[in-house]
């Protein structure tokens, strides 16, 4: 039986770490902590799916284009969802 072990995630970091997620302007190694996490764990992965529509996740290696920030009013509703997906409060 593994434990996750300190370089996992629970879904409150990976809340806490999508501002710079989202803003694709998150170091690449907490990047992909989160990207790891969201591997394993279906309400970040719907949330996660939704926001793909509209923002690039992270930088992408070789891209030397950075997404738009999201506006403030986009920001709060995506991070309502997320509270919703997962049954924080
Ligand atoms: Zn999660």
């Amino acid at each position: 039986m593994e434990s996750q072990g300190h370089d996992a995630l629970a879904c409150s970091e990976v809340f806490e770490l999508l501002s710079d997620y989202l803003d694709g302007s998150l170091a690449p190694e907490d990047c992909e902590r989160v990207r790891r996490h969201i591997h394993d764990c279906a309400p970040c992965v719907e949330f996660l799916e939704s926001l793909r529509q509209s923002v690039s996740l992270c930088r992408e290696y070789g891209s030397i284009e950075r997404p738009a920030p999201l506006s403030p009013d986009v920001r709060e509703r995506l991070m309502e969802l997320y509270r919703r997906a997962t049954h924080q409060e």
